[in-house]
């Protein structure tokens, strides 16, 4: 795909740099997050999701995303903003 090697030699190596800096950095990230508690059931976290840490089980995750008023509440909320609009007229 790339014609010229040395031109994309220098973008390719940015790339790659960070690349490897993203990587570390999430790294450490989740290395944090290990020695976090999941907020709904004490088990260790391994995500932070929805400004909570979460264990990777489904139902910790959709307590989170509840709490948060989530995808659903989210939905619900640009329904009743519909819906007062549609009242003014
Ligand atoms: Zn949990």
């Amino acid at each position: 795909m790339f014609t010229s090697e040395a031109a994309s030699s220098t973008v390719a190596d940015q790339i790659k740099s960070s690349i490897i800096y993203l990587y570390f950095m999430r790294n450490q990230y989740s290395m944090e997050i290990e020695e976090e508690k999941c907020q709904f059931c004490g088990a260790p976290a391994k995500y932070f999701q929805f400004a909570a840490f979460i264990c990777e089980s489904d139902e910790c995750m959709e307590k989170a995303m509840t709490e948060r008023g989530g995808p659903a509440g989210h939905k619900k909320r640009k329904l009743e903003m519909m819906q007062q609009e549609s009242s003014k007229q």
